[in-house]
């Protein structure tokens, strides 16, 4: 079936096209400007704005938050650290109605290390069903406990052939999450993993919240940070040393407001928001995860500009989990993305450099060239809004319509 999306604004990825036709066949994009084809299905969407199915580049998910990321436009989840890997990923990757997933399966760290302390006791990630999956037993996963640089060169090639999309490094000693003193990934261990994935073509990725464990991850080579230290002000040197290594950063700065104990609840009493979540979504959102209070919003904002100035990669990402929420409160799958647009706003990029961050950056630097674009040839996931978010942020939460692999679902009544 093909359809013909008219008068609407259309940010591509990268710019604005005024007043563009885009056209649908099946789960393509086949033409991005000229005339409707005969026979088309016409949506037209005047007044709107349409733009790729948004990211979130930092998620821990199920098919239950899958599916409420859809429902907020957002059509690609990459998750770093959890379960949807090999098989999973598949079964979700042919299902229209859930945002479609990359994993990196489960992080190095040490025994006992991060986050081996957010868990319940006697918590074991492979010993439940998870939700929604049909009752299918899910696959025990490999949990790459490593000490030594020998045993981190190990697990990565098992990493990979368990399905991992890229590989994940913990880099943390506890000290902003209120345990300190937690057993953490030394640099000789760090570095013989990041070489070891590269050697078999991955992607690295580190989670770091302190500005000493970013440095010991660019010392290793990584490739991008799945959050933004907190733990002090940015240093000229630091943002130098992050910028000169090419690696990007996922700020998300949801999560690190979370962490100093700023609720969501300003979000959920959005009506836009409001009415999309069920009751337990709606308290997560309206809980914080309130382990370092000490920490200063304005300072992570103030590093996120000076990340962007320096001309770092900058991805939107929240560090949602899936319910039940036992760890994380603050940020939720979906709406939580629409927050980290408007904080990033709130730093000092514009809209459009704030929606580059959730569609073309991110696909750019996961490699997954068939999406985060409006273009040619690419996959028809799309995103109709209300209003115009390349000048207003906020009207990315005007949602009218999605379209996942083409499949179109309806978010507004209007
Ligand atoms: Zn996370």
């Amino acid at each position: 079936m093909i359809t013909a999306i008219i008068n609407g604004q259309v940010f591509d990825g990268e710019r604005v096209l005024e007043d563009t036709t885009v056209v649908l066949d099946g789960s393509r994009i086949t033409a991005v400007g000229g005339e409707a084809p005969a026979g088309a299905e016409i949506v037209d969407a005047v007044g709107g704005t349409l733009l790729p199915g948004l990211f979130d580049a930092h998620v821990h998910t199920s098919d239950e938050a899958l599916a409420l990321a859809l429902r907020f436009g957002i059509t690609t989840e990459l998750e770093m650290q959890g379960m949807n890997t090999g098989a999973v990923r598949r079964r979700v990757s042919e299902n229209d109605s859930l945002a479609d997933v990359r994993s990196a399966g489960f992080g190095i760290t040490p025994p006992g290390g991060h986050p081996s302390e957010l868990m319940p006791k006697g918590f074991k990630p492979g010993g439940h069903r998870g939700r929604g999956d049909g009752g299918a037993p899910r696959e025990v996963p490999l949990m790459p406990f490593s000490t030594t640089p020998e045993e981190a060169v190990g697990f990565v090639p098992r990493l990979v052939e368990a399905g991992s999309d890229y590989i994940k490094f913990m880099v943390d000693d506890g000290s902003v999450e209120g345990h300190p003193g937690l057993p953490m990934l030394d640099q000789a261990t760090l570095s013989a993993g990041v070489a070891e994935a590269h050697r078999h073509g991955m992607l690295t990725i580190a989670h770091t919240l302190t500005v000493d464990a970013t440095r010991m991850a660019i010392e290793a080579g990584i490739d991008g940070f799945a959050h933004l230290f907190m733990d002090r002000p940015h240093t000229e040197e630091i943002i130098g040393l992050i910028a000169a290594s090419g690696a990007f950063v996922v700020p998300c700065v949801v999560l690190n407001a979370s962490m100093m104990g700023i609720t969501g609840a300003s979000l959920s009493a959005d009506p836009r928001v409001g009415s999309r979540l069920d009751e337990a979504w709606t308290n997560a959102l309206n809980t914080s995860y309130d382990r370092y209070p000490q920490g200063r919003l304005e300072d992570v904002l103030a590093s996120v500009k000076a990340l962007h100035d320096a001309g770092v990669d900058l991805l939107a990402g929240t560090d949602s989990a899936p319910m039940p929420l036992q760890f994380m409160g603050g940020v939720v799958h979906g709406a939580s993305v629409h927050q980290e647009l408007q904080y990033l706003v709130r730093a000092g990029l514009t809209p459009v450099q704030a929606l580059r961050a959730a569609t073309a950056a991110p696909a750019r630097r996961f490699g997954l060239s068939d999406r985060g674009r409006i273009a040619e040839g690419l996959r028809a996931d799309l995103l109709l809004v209300a209003g115009d978010p390349t000048t207003t942020i906020g009207d990315t939460l005007n949602l009218r319509e999605v379209w996942r692999r083409g499949t179109r679902m309806t978010l507004s009544a209007s």
